[in-house]
């Protein structure tokens, strides 16, 4: 248990704030009600409300393949499908989760450049067929910030809710690393979800630095009918939920959970600055949030791993070097002095 060096593989790799831990601290003195009855989570929900500038419902997951999956099976019958990014976390990470909760809805994925949905492609799939014996397109899902560390621009989710609502499609959004893409893009909460039609928004906590826990906000109240139901079956109630929802109440007051964005953000903009000029090595998306995607031709790949490096490369081969709230400056210009020095070899 000595080598704890910073890894840029995930985001996840990282600890628990202070913020977050000092709230989970605080939460334990004493008794306090069981199954979301506490004071804690009613604050933590209370904040939500407030940073999202309305009266949005609240429930709370262990996990980001649970929210989504959950959210997913609430807006829709296991008739209806989903369309989604070939790329999302849903189609690729979750196992097959949002099939399993709504008990068989289907995803259907569109090819993407940037992980972005674009309205033309949602049009193309959900009017691809229209017969019975096809699954009827029901929910659109996109992340922001996406899978490839790119974001989507007010304008543009305003003009893919449009497209959805024309279709009769509700909008889900990915919002695992929520928090990196009102950095970027300098907006509120409000701004990237219900203002420009997003209905249901699963806010990753842990990317953001917390141990465990994703925030699941309806901004359409009939849709979160019987959703606590729904989260009790499949096992995402938890007993103790102060200590899912405590947390939050750490990040949400002082706006530690922007900052920490942010800062992940910088990182990333920092790495990718550090090798801009390193020849051989190219950047596969702009770096809009906290990730870098790098080509980079495979014995350089096997020399930095040599190196220590631990990074994933499952996405069209690039190596994937993600930044987290604690990420140290020092340690990116070591992981960029590392890639140009294999590079040279
Ligand atoms: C990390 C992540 C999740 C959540 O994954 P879990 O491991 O289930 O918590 C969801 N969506 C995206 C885009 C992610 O990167």
């Amino acid at each position: 248990m000595n080598n704890n060096s910073q890894q840029f593989a995930s985001d996840n790799y990282s600890g628990i704030c202070p913020e977050a831990w000092a709230a989970m601290q605080a939460a334990n003195q004493g008794h306090q009600r069981a199954y979301g009855d506490d004071e804690w989570t009613a604050c933590a929900a209370d904040h939500f409300r407030r940073l999202f500038e309305t009266d949005c419902e609240v429930f709370f997951a262990f996990n980001g393949t649970a929210a989504n999956s959950l959210a997913l099976a609430a807006l829709c019958q296991s008739y209806h499908s989903v369309i989604c990014a070939e790329s999302s976390h849903v189609e690729t990470d979750e196992c097959g989760a949002p099939e399993f909760f709504s008990n068989g809805s289907k995803l259907l994925t569109v090819k993407t450049e940037d992980g972005k949905l674009s309205s033309d492609a949602i049009r193309e799939v959900a009017l691809k067929r229209q017969d019975i014996h096809y699954p009827k397109p029901r929910v659109v899902t996109l992340t922001q910030s996406t899978e490839v560390g790119t974001v989507y621009q007010p304008g543009e989710l305003a003009r893919l809710s449009a497209t959805c609502r024309e279709l009769g499609l509700h909008l889900h959004m990915d919002g695992a690393r929520f928090s990196n893409a009102c950095a970027s893009l300098g907006c509120t909460p409000a701004e990237l979800t219900w203002k420009v039609g997003v209905d249901v928004l699963c806010f990753g906590g842990t990317k953001n630095g917390m141990a465990v826990g994703e925030a699941i906000l309806f901004f359409n109240h009939e849709l979160a009918e019987d959703f606590d139901y729904r989260c009790k079956q499949a096992g995402q109630l938890a007993s103790k939920m102060r200590f899912l929802s405590a947390p939050w109440v750490g990040l949400l007051e002082n706006g530690a959970w922007l900052r920490y964005g942010a800062h992940a953000n910088h990182c990333a903009q920092l790495l990718a600055g550090l090798i801009a000029d390193v020849p051989g090595v190219e950047l596969m998306f702009p770096v809009q949030a906290n990730g870098v995607f790098l080509q980079m031709p495979e014995p350089a790949i096997e020399a930095l791993r040599g190196r220590g490096w631990r990074f994933y490369t499952f996405i069209g081969g690039a190596a994937r070097f993600m930044c987290s709230w604690d990420t140290e400056e020092q340690r990116v210009r070591e992981l960029a002095a590392d890639i140009r020095a294999v590079m040279a070899c």
